[in-house]
């Protein structure tokens, strides 16, 4: 089974593309909603987070997201502090998730995966590229967040060319081409190789 990744930008519309995948019967591992749920319930993962950015980081147990979000995104180092606590959960969690699948590929999406060296354990990725502009105002309307809000949590993120320059297929999100064509392309090809393979 091929190992896929898929990544890119904030709002650029990864988990809308993985949606997409899950109706053709891909699995998908959602690596944000897999680390919000570890950092809940993996106690050697909460105690190194309360020990680098404090109790406040858990009311009555349970991950204090806002707490931690304005935190980690006001600081850089505290962003790849964070992220060198999540990194290695998620990359086992992701692994062990991996080898549970039984179907030609499965696909661990996540905005950071050049960032943290993953794309070494997955054997192709898939980019999701769209205009910072309409990135920006994508994330406002979901999540009710300034522009400057927006932006800040923007700038820790590689910049978004390089990242596609990375990726073995891109998909364009630009609110111009069509999302399902290009996905069911991916898919397809996707399949083909495995079969070749396999022959
Ligand atoms: P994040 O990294 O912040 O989790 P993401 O890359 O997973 O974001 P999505 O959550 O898929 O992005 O998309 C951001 C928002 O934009 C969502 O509200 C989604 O419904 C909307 N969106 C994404 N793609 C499209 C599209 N092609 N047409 C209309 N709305 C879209």
């Amino acid at each position: 089974m091929l190992k896929i990744g898929l990544t890119g930008g904030i709002g650029s519309g990864k988990t809308t593309v993985a949606r997409i995948f899950e109706v053709l019967g891909i699995p998908v591992y959602y690596a944000d909603n897999a680390a919000k749920k570890l950092m809940n319930e993996d106690e050697n993962l909460k105690q190194q987070v309360i020990k680098h950015f404090g109790t406040e980081s858990y009311i009555d147990g349970k991950l204090n997201t806002s707490f931690l979000a304005e935190v980690v995104f006001s600081d850089p180092q505290k962003t790849l502090l964070i992220n060198s606590i999540i990194h290695p959960a998620t990359l086992a969690d992701s692994e062990k998730w991996f080898q549970k699948q039984f179907c030609p590929y499965a696909i661990k999406e996540a905005a950071l995966i050049f960032e943290a060296n993953a794309q070494k354990n997955l054997d192709l990725v898939i980019g999701v590229s769209s205009p910072l502009e309409v990135r920006i105002q994508r994330v406002i309307k979901r999540d009710s967040l300034t522009k400057e809000a927006v932006e800040k949590r923007m700038q820790h993120q590689m910049d978004e060319r390089k990242k596609m320059e990375q990726c073995d297929f891109i998909i364009n999100n630009n609110d111009v081409e069509l999302l399902i064509p290009q996905v069911i392309s991916i898919h397809e090809k996707l399949l083909q190789n495995i079969y070749r393979l396999h022959l």
